[in-house]
């Protein structure tokens, strides 16, 4: 009996070491990344300084329970920035998020076709980002140049790596359908599927500023659409404000407004 005893005492406190050592795995965010930071994500520069410091924590959580790696590039501190942050931007209105769908992520050089090939010669290397399935699942690949473009134009409303990480919120409840039972309440379920409809049959009759892709499907117009929400919140206030109070909502986040000039 008091072997069992012990037996059970010991696993006990295994696991707890265990975790507390898992825990213990997330390295401190290194100080010269402020600037890197600062220079290259505009939701960043925006937050109070307390929130900046959450915002740092929540990336280096990130990075310790995905991996990144560079297909046929080397890996530079601001490729993981960029991930990290595309990452935490669309969950940071929560305490606590795990991607619990994502392993890792490869990043490629360039755009690359449905193939996954990226040194193909042809018009058909146009994609950015996607989130894999079958041998992919669980991962996501991107282009290097989509995610920096994604940052570096501040006013084009489109931003591949956020675009991909709203699909994968989307994929949470095993559904890529647009609807993120995880996010929104199932009260508010109906109301936001007809305002997607809505505002796919306008893109679709060529009467939105939203990007044609998102008239593709549901899902495609989520990620669209939260493209836009993260990147011009301002105007999609303006332009669209039921759908800026539903993605508000849905991500649990006001988003400040962003003068052009800063
Ligand atoms: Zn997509």
């Amino acid at each position: 009996m008091i072997y069992i005893v012990v037996l059970v005492v010991t696993l006990i406190f295994g696991i707890h070491f265990y975790r507390k050592s898992k825990r213990q795995s997330i390295q401190p965010f290194p100080w010269h990344w402020r600037k890197l930071l600062t220079d290259n994500v505009l939701y960043y520069r925006k937050l109070s300084k307390d929130r900046k410091i959450t915002f740092e924590q929540r990336m280096m959580e990130f990075l310790s329970e995905v991996y990144i790696d560079g297909v046929q590039i080397e890996l530079e501190e601001l490729d993981k920035i960029l991930i990290a942050a595309s990452a935490v931007i669309p969950v940071f209105g929560f305490n606590e998020w795990h991607y619990t769908n994502l392993s890792g992520i490869l990043l490629y050089p360039d755009n690359f076709n449905e193939d996954m090939q990226f040194s193909a010669q042809d018009d058909s290397r146009n994609i950015g980002g996607i989130v894999g399935n079958g041998r992919f699942e669980k991962q996501m690949i991107l282009s290097k140049k989509a995610l920096y473009h994604g940052f570096n134009n501040t006013t084009d409303k489109n931003n591949t790596a956020i675009h991909e990480f709203v699909h994968l919120i989307d994929k949470l409840d095993d559904n890529v359908d647009g609807v993120p039972e995880r996010l929104l309440e199932h009260q508010y379920t109906i109301p936001w599927l007809n305002l997607i409809h809505k505002e796919m049959e306008a893109i679709n009759d060529n009467k939105s500023d939203i990007r044609k892709y998102g008239g593709t499907n549901q899902a495609e117009f989520f990620a669209v659409a939260s493209e836009y929400f993260f990147e011009r919140p301002d105007l999609l206030k303006r332009k669209h404000p039921e759908l800026y109070k539903m993605l508000v909502k849905c991500f649990n986040q006001a988003r400040p407004s962003l003068k052009k000039n800063d």
